[in-house]
């Protein structure tokens, strides 16, 4: 994947919107452009059909129901919605503790420490071991019967670390809390078409899976839709959940990409991960020292390879690429904020080692040419840094 000159690696980030897609979406914007809740005319219902199958769509990818996918703007506020949501429910004010992973998105973090400050809950956090992974002894050490809610990720945005929340699941729900599952990284990547029969709320996020930005979903289970008390108020939509009129545009557009993600992951996955272990190997080849850092290769995200880079900071390698390569020093969200990730930091990285990591994350139309090319700028550009700074002491 490159535009122009500059090759692609940061799909981890967003990733571009599928043709497919943005061809599904364009009718909506000047053709079928009803208010989908005008619930007097046929435009309004030809937007609400567009909608509900949208939502079918979506519900599909984690075997849902469309009555339990709320469409949010993001998984940002899928996330908020799923803590601030399930705290303001006063039923669900006897049990004050939350437990949540040390490794979660900043969007997970921040409410975390809302919910201690104006709602009283304790947040405790759920450590890692050095793959990034919860263990779940860690688990059962923390989880008792005041928790309210257990939050993961499923798979993490800078490691690739991957959750085993089957196990999870039965571990939380035998305390009768809820478990709360971010999945903005998962889909194409997991098959997550049973995952809601283990989950209480799942997050999702549209750009993440070749849709459009600005979308996203929590999908809350039926039976505790009662429970969570909605952050967005106005009209009512959504069933009171969310209020606000639905963006068709970009329901049809998250409907669409996740029945792409569905339907091509058997096909996706091998190649990307060879893709991947071919970066892997062609950095290792070069004569500086390099280190993966979070899970295996095996069990990480196929697309993603986290790389420390020895006596380098990322930070110098990333803008030396300029414009011809595409990465990041680690979650987008937090990238402008000069403080190493609190992911590497997790999985027991130095404050020095965690800034001379880059993540890398290759996509669907990742070339094996994008990979050789990328292998070869970086080559450049260590010597030219190793030049510099030879320059620099002498
Ligand atoms: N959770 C995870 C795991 C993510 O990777 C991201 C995006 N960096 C988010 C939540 C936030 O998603 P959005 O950009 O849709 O708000």
């Amino acid at each position: 994947m490159r535009v122009g000159e500059t090759i692609y690696l940061d799909h981890q980030a967003t990733t571009p919107t599928d043709r497919r897609v943005v061809e599904l979406m364009a009718p909506f914007f000047c053709e079928t452009f009803g208010n989908p809740h005008s619930t007097d005319h046929i435009f309004g219902w030809n937007a609400t059909k567009a909608i509900d199958n949208a939502a079918a769509q979506v519900g599909a990818l984690i075997g849902a129901d469309p009555d339990e996918i709320v469409f949010t703007s993001g998984a940002t506020e899928a996330n908020n919605l799923a803590l601030l949501g399930l705290a303001q429910d006063s039923a669900n004010r006897k049990r004050n503790r939350i437990l949540v992973s040390a490794i979660e998105h900043k969007s997970i973090l921040a409410v975390s420490r809302i919910l201690r400050d104006q709602f009283n809950f304790r947040i405790d956090s759920i450590p890692v071991d050095e793959d990034g992974v919860i263990s779940l002894s860690a688990l059962n050490k923390l989880i008792d019967e005041d928790v309210l809610l257990v939050s993961s990720m499923l798979i993490n945005n800078e490691i690739g670390s991957i959750l085993p929340y089957r196990e999870f699941s039965k571990t939380v729900s035998a305390a009768g809390a809820f478990f709360h599952v971010d999945c903005a990284q998962a889909p194409g990547i997991i098959d997550l078409s049973t995952i809601s029969q283990h989950v209480d709320l799942i997050s999702l996020s549209g750009h993440k899976m070749y849709g459009p930005k600005g979308i996203g979903a929590l999908y809350i289970r039926r039976n505790i839709q009662g429970h969570v008390h909605p952050i967005i108020h106005g009209g009512g939509q959504q069933n009171h959940l969310r209020s606000g009129t639905l963006p068709t545009p970009l329901c049809v557009g998250m409907g669409a990409a996740a029945e792409i993600a569905s339907s091509s992951l058997g096909e996706t996955i091998e190649i990307i991960r060879q893709r991947r272990n071919r970066l892997i190997d062609g950095l290792s080849c070069l004569r500086w020292p390099t280190r993966l850092n979070g899970p295996s290769v095996i069990s990480r995200h196929p697309g993603n390879a986290n790389i420390l880079f020895e006596d380098f900071t990322a930070s110098d390698i990333l803008a030396t690429l300029q414009p011809r390569l595409a990465a990041s020093t680690g979650a987008a969200c937090t990238s402008g904020i000069p403080e190493p990730s609190h992911v590497l930091r997790a999985i027991g990285l130095t404050d020095a080692e965690a800034e001379s990591s880059i993540r890398f994350s290759l996509g669907r139309f990742t070339t094996d040419k994008d990979v050789d090319d990328a292998v070869t700028l970086i080559e450049e550009t260590l010597t030219r840094l190793e030049r510099h700074s030879f320059a620099a002491i002498t």
